[in-house]
């Protein structure tokens, strides 16, 4: 038998991107050539929890654009690319009978799931050496560790400390990368892979929808041009980043970093080059303050591990509910005995985006007033958010659960707030026909 030729693999998952992608570029630097894969996993896809799908219809179509995009640059490149549907060690196997793999270069994760799926595609292939890049963070560990022994309970004690001499890396510079490996045919072919694979029909996106999100680097780019240089909002975010309507309010990055379309640190650059450009004020610091916050619960969940999923949270505070499967169901139909919180629920579920101040309200009213499982709150945001992202979903709710990084445990009154933030009912009358 013919000896098999030696590849190395770029395993793409959350790291969706060509720009200031480390593993791209570390790939690059290799003797070997390599072969980019990205799987969409079929046991991940058909999994429950509570009832809610892992994925939704708006993030399976958000995924599936990006992936698209990112065909399209990689092939650009003249990068070859595996698009696959199936078993994640499956696929690992099928490329294994074909190649001899050296090295797989992917993100670096450490919650549960895809701690677990490596740990699958480990048990089928034994020898093979990993490189993992840390970039879905603003923030390296090293610098981290630097200024801090270990994470602390409190966002402001965990910024203060990061601020001082705040340093934060270069971008990879991966776009004027040319690859030049000779590679043969590759007998796998791509999978296409639609929204019926995951089992959903096509749908228009909502007319009332905040924002007209489309996934992928390049949707992400321009999304990042527009609200910095051709609106200039990044000026004004602080003070409009509570509002609840329309496309200018807050950057709407979410989606795209949490994909990795885009990275944290790109961003904080291009927020450095509007300050030299135009101006730094509050507003331009505060879109960095928001970007420590995402790293913050990162870093949190780093530490914590699996606890962050605990109905204890990370506090190991005992946390009381009353099972009421009628009160679950009320508050997902947007059925609740306030306006306020229908309206971000009916936002919700018609679009897959709702708004931080919306997410805080119905997080708090359903673990305070109704009582229930926060669990089974951040499930349901799982399954709808466009903008999932495990780290800041478990880390928002635990917080406002009482169980994680806020030691008062408030409570919002979401009639004070609708009063505060959407007086003229604005946004309530565009959810409740
Ligand atoms: C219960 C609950 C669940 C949440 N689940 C998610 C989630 O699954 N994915 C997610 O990305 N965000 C989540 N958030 C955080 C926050 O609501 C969103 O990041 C934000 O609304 C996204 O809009 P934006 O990109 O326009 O934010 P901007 O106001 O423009 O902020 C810029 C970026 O800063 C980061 N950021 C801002 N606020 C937070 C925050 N509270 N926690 C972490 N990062 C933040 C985000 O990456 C955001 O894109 C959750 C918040 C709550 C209260």
């Amino acid at each position: 038998m013919p000896e098999k030729q030696k590849i190395n693999i770029l395993w793409f998952t959350r790291d969706l991107r060509i720009r200031d992608n480390e593993s791209l570029y570390r790939i690059m630097q290799e003797d070997l050539p390599f072969l980019a894969v990205y799987i969409f996993d079929e046991d991940f896809l058909n999994s429950k929890q509570y009832g809610f799908r892992k994925i939704g219809k708006f993030r399976a179509k958000f995924l599936l654009e990006s992936v698209l995009d990112l065909e399209k640059n990689l092939n650009h490149k003249k990068i070859p690319f595996l698009k696959k549907f199936g078993k994640t060690q499956d696929i690992f196997k099928q490329i294994s009978e074909e190649f001899d793999i050296q090295k797989i270069f992917c993100q670096k994760e450490w919650t549960k799931e895809e701690v677990d799926l490596e740990n699958q595609i480990e048990k089928v292939l034994p020898n093979v050496k990993w490189s993992k890049s840390y970039t879905q963070l603003l923030l390296t560990p090293d610098f981290v560790k630097q200024k801090l022994d270990k994470i602390p309970l409190l966002f402001t004690t965990f910024r203060q400390k990061v601020e001082k001499n705040l340093t934060i890396r270069n971008e990879f510079g991966t776009e004027n990368l040319v690859y030049n490996k000779s590679f043969f045919d590759l007998k796998l072919k791509n999978n296409d892979v639609t929204l019926s694979s995951f089992g959903f029909d096509d749908f228009e996106v909502n007319k009332s929808s905040a924002f007209p999100f489309s996934g992928g680097e390049t949707g992400g780019l321009q999304r990042l041009k527009s609200y910095f240089f051709e609106t200039k909002n990044l000026s004004i975010y602080k003070e409009t980043r509570n509002g609840l309507v329309g496309e200018d309010y807050s950057s709407k990055f979410s989606a795209w970093l949490a994909l990795g379309n885009l990275s944290a640190v790109s961003v904080y650059h291009e927020i450095k080059k509007y300050e030299a450009e135009f101006e730094s004020n509050e507003s331009t610091y505060w879109l960095i303050f928001e970007l420590l916050w995402r790293d913050f619960f990162k870093f949190t969940s780093m530490q914590f591990r699996d606890k962050i999923f605990y109905k204890n949270g990370i506090l190991d505070q005992q946390y009381n509910f009353r099972p009421d499967q009628n009160a679950i169901t009320d508050w997902v139909n947007g059925e609740t005995n306030s306006d306020f919180i229908n309206a971000n629920m009916l936002e919700i579920r018609n679009t897959g985006w709702m708004s931080n101040r919306g997410r805080q309200n119905v997080a708090s009213y359903f673990c305070k007033i109704l009582k229930q499982d926060w669990r089974i709150g951040a499930f349901y945001f799982e399954e709808m958010l466009i903008d999932y992202d495990v780290h800041s979903n478990y880390g928002n709710w635990m917080y406002l659960a009482g169980v994680g990084n806020d030691t008062r445990s408030r409570t919002f009154n979401a009639e004070k707030q609708a009063e505060q933030y959407d007086a003229d009912k604005k946004f309530r009358n565009l959810w409740l026909k």
